[in-house]
């Protein structure tokens, strides 16, 4: 953190008082202002309390604000993890895709083998569906997460679903590849620790009002667990616009890559809410950067209780697929495939990086 002294005062009193509280400080000239560069190694000293010593006029601290003791990259590098076939980070792009909510296991092998073929390597599908209204379909619980489970054995590839309440997770661990953390669930903090305890995969989307740090903090409860498999989604933002369902911030794709050492991908389905939006978001995210995207796909919208309007038919999936391709290709990275993920990532993506196979 950057500590900017008040104009009266000398940097010795309050280098001796960061100091006795274990932090390691230098001298910075800020023109005609003094200030000190300070690190804490522990992460233990919140911001507030060095604001309060006598002589310091403004903490500023090297954003994130709060101490990121686990999801910084110095600890974690530019980290892949990977979930069967695929890839995300470490010069890797993969796509999750699948329907909103799990209704008819019949359709949904279907499905799984439609985006399958177009490219993804990751099934999606609600279980336990969070919807606003009580009165909505709420899901099918363990025994759609069961037809999911089954249709992506079929298919070959594995799947992430939600779950949204710490009581699942020890029955739902078993059958699972990954647990995604729903928007309105990011500071579930019993889920989040209990999610994070299975070691599988934790897909975390950001809070639709979450600031960059909340959602960062939320990370950190999963790391905590010793878990490191740790996926951000970004899914857009409550702006009280009303033509696109969330404001996508783009911008956090690539200012998350510059200083966190997780992947971070980006769900276009729920930030646009309309198909037709889709696309253009999902490239959007691939040109800022983004280790992947999340898409809700649906051969026959009408038929679906759950976000009809949002789901991207297996057509314009399919022209996803190749246009994600490019873009990834456009700056040296490699969209995960099922048969073809085996070749080396560009040099300057795996330094440091640390590459966590996933058993499925
Ligand atoms: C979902 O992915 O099905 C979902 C409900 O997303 P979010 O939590 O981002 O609203
Ligand atoms: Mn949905």
């Amino acid at each position: 953190m950057i500590i900017l002294l008040s104009q009266d005062a000398g940097p010795s009193a309050v280098i001796t008082e960061l100091k006795g509280l274990g932090l390691q400080v230098e001298v910075l000239h800020l023109g005609d202002r003094t200030g000190l560069y300070a690190r804490d190694p522990e992460g233990q000293i919140p911001a507030d309390s060095i604001a309060r010593i006598p002589g310091v006029e403004q903490v500023m601290s090297m954003t994130p604000r709060a101490p990121l003791a686990l999801a910084t990259r110095e600890s974690g590098g530019g980290r892949c993890i990977s979930i069967g076939p695929a890839r995300f980070g470490g010069g890797f792009v993969s796509v999750i895709a699948g329907p909103c909510a799990i209704e008819d296991a019949a359709a949904l092998e279907s499905i799984a083998r439609l985006v399958a073929d177009a490219g993804a390597t990751v099934l999606r599908g609600g279980a336990f569906k969070v919807r606003t209204s009580p009165h909505s379909f709420q899901g099918g619980g363990l025994e759609a997460l069961r037809e999911l489970r089954a249709a992506s054995r079929a298919v070959g590839l594995p799947f992430f679903t939600e779950l949204t309440d710490p009581r699942q997770v020890e029955q739902a661990a078993e059958l699972v590849d990954g647990i995604q953390i729903g928007a309105r669930h990011m500071q579930n903090f019993p889920l989040l620790l209990e999610a994070g305890r299975t070691g599988k995969p934790i897909l975390l989307k950001r809070h639709m009002a979450a600031d960059v740090e909340e959602w960062l903090l939320a990370a950190e409860y999963v790391l905590t667990t010793g878990n490191d498999q740790v996926i951000l989604c970004e899914r857009g933002l409550k702006s009280g616009e009303s033509h696109v369902r969330y404001l996508l911030d783009v911008g956090v794709v690539p200012w998350l890559k510059q200083r966190i050492g997780l992947p971070v991908i980006v769900d276009p389905s729920h930030a646009a809410g309309d198909w037709r939006l889709v696309p253009a978001l999902a490239r959007a995210a691939i040109a800022a950067g983004a280790d992947g995207l999340i898409v809700e796909v649906h051969p026959r919208p009408e038929a679906t209780r759950s976000d009809a309007l949002q789901a991207l038919p297996p057509a314009d999936f399919a022209r996803l697929m190749e246009q994600v391709r490019a873009l990834a290709a456009m700056d040296g990275r490699q969209l995960a495939t099922a048969t073809a993920t085996a070749s080396a990532p560009r040099a300057s993506e795996t330094a440091g990086a640390r590459n966590t196979a996933v058993g499925t």
